[in-house]
């Protein structure tokens, strides 16, 4: 399910999140990308999970937004 191998190390290492939001309960999300790719950032209580469109590393589309966005071209 990782695009790149950068991806998933840094998902190891807690510093970026994979899976459904419903899991998400030691944080808050920070915005409404529909993804299940986050940045996991510390913040006062718990994390902000920040969603994310694209890859920061290799640059492709992670979101269901975009997979969805991209069929229907
Ligand atoms: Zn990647």
């Amino acid at each position: 399910m990782f695009c790149c191998d950068e991806l998933r190390g840094w998902v190891e290492q807690g510093a970026l999140y994979y899976g459904t939001k419903q899991r998400i309960d030691d944080g808050r999300i920070a915005n409404e990308i529909d993804t299940e790719y986050f940045i996991r950032s510390a913040s006062g209580r718990g994390y902000s999970y920040i969603g994310i469109n694209y890859c920061p590393f290799c640059g492709r589309a992670l979101s269901h937004g975009l997979w969805m966005a991209e069929k229907k071209k």
